[in-house]
């Protein structure tokens, strides 16, 4: 286990010594007021005030929806925003590298490449489980960050809490575990471990099962410490006034019954894809997508977007030849679906 002084060598010296951009209501918390300390237009137009920085009401609807510490919490323009911020807060650029698996997010590998900091690419066991041992061994002394994705994009499976566990014991940095599609896999995830695992951190968002992918709204979770470090390097005003809004609004909503459908959806598509004969596998997924092996992906791919069937074609990453993921949607837009495989398969040509 990692002790907060561990986590503190671990951030670069620039960041380490950072004061915060203290903003121009820090010191003032009330609502009413006559505010002439922003340079901001006096009229009212609904958005002449600067967005509260610190998010503070939506951060806190998000922590007691999570049984989570307000000091926990991170909010940013996306999950992107928060990959970003790990490698520059932990990565000296041209000296550290991370760590991630492959096939994976693509933007793990691009924040990497932006911040000019070395991405060493973990291939997944063949049936896409975790290959600890082998992410242990790329590690070493200037490694400061691993990123794992569970349920994983594209392959769709969830790594087991255990072998995560010997991860964040056994790694001497940082784990980021992305659960961006964990309202899908019928399991908690990994929050409860930031208490425990002070190099955890989770990342969530509200672009999937919140349904909200416009709005550019990411969290991440992890100890005060590395939360008080992310807030201090973002944008202040990251989080714009609508997308506070807007989001606390939605938050009144549940999803569940959206979640469970997509959930009976991607069951009925596992079940029907794999009775195609063009179809090699349909890998189980505890997402909302299918990661689907063909016959010939370049050819379903143009296929189907011929009936104006957009999917991903996923033929290029590691271990993914003849693959695409695709995602699940309405009842009725996974039925046109079927219905267009069926064609392909039948050797119609458009
Ligand atoms: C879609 C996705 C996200 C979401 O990113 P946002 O910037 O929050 O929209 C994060 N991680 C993974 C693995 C994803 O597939």
């Amino acid at each position: 286990m990692m002790s907060i002084e561990e986590i503190q060598e671990l951030v670069r010296p620039n960041i380490r010594i950072l004061s915060p951009y203290s903003t121009a209501r820090d010191e003032f918390d009330g609502r009413v007021g006559v505010f002439l300390d922003a340079n901001e237009s006096p009229y009212p137009s609904g958005w002449n005030r600067y967005p509260d920085p610190r998010q503070k009401n939506l951060k806190s609807v998000i922590a007691s929806m999570l049984g989570v510490s307000i000091r926990e919490v991170f909010l940013g323009n996306g999950s992107d925003e928060a990959i970003d911020l790990v490698f520059r807060i932990f990565c000296t650029p041209g000296r550290d590298n991370v760590v991630a698996i492959s096939p994976s997010y693509g933007m793990y590998s691009v924040s990497a490449d932006i911040n000019d900091v070395e991405l060493r690419k973990v291939l997944l066991n063949a049936d896409f489980s975790l290959p600890s041992d082998r992410i242990l061994a790329a590690c070493d002394n200037c490694t400061k960050a691993v990123f794992l994705c569970s349920p994983n994009n594209p392959t769709g499976n969830i790594f087991p809490r255990e072998t995560v566990c010997r991860l964040l014991e056994e790694f001497r940095g940082i784990v980021v575990v992305d659960e961006a599609y964990i309202d899908f896999s019928g399991g908690d995830g990994m929050l409860r471990d930031i208490e425990k695992y002070h190099n955890l951190i989770i990342l969530r968002t509200f672009s999937k099962a919140r349904g909200m992918a416009a709005l550019r709204l990411g969290m991440a979770f992890s100890n005060p410490y590395v939360i008080s470090l992310m807030s201090m390097v973002k944008y202040p005003y990251n989080i714009n006034a609508e997308t506070q809004r807007i989001a606390l609004e939605t938050l009144q909503r549940p999803v569940d019954g959206q979640v469970s459908e997509i959930v009976e959806q991607r069951k009925m598509l596992e079940d029907a894809l794999t009775r195609f004969s063009c179809v090699r596998k349909v890998w189980p997924s505890r997402a909302n997508f299918i990661l689907v092996e063909v016959d010939d992906a370049d050819r379903m791919y143009d296929f189907l977007i011929s009936r104006k069937i957009i999917v991903r074609n996923r033929t290029k990453m590691d271990l993914c030849r003849n693959c695409i993921r695709i995602t699940v949607g309405l009842p009725e837009e996974n039925g046109k679906l079927l219905k267009a495989i069926e064609d392909y398969e039948k050797g119609y040509i458009r």
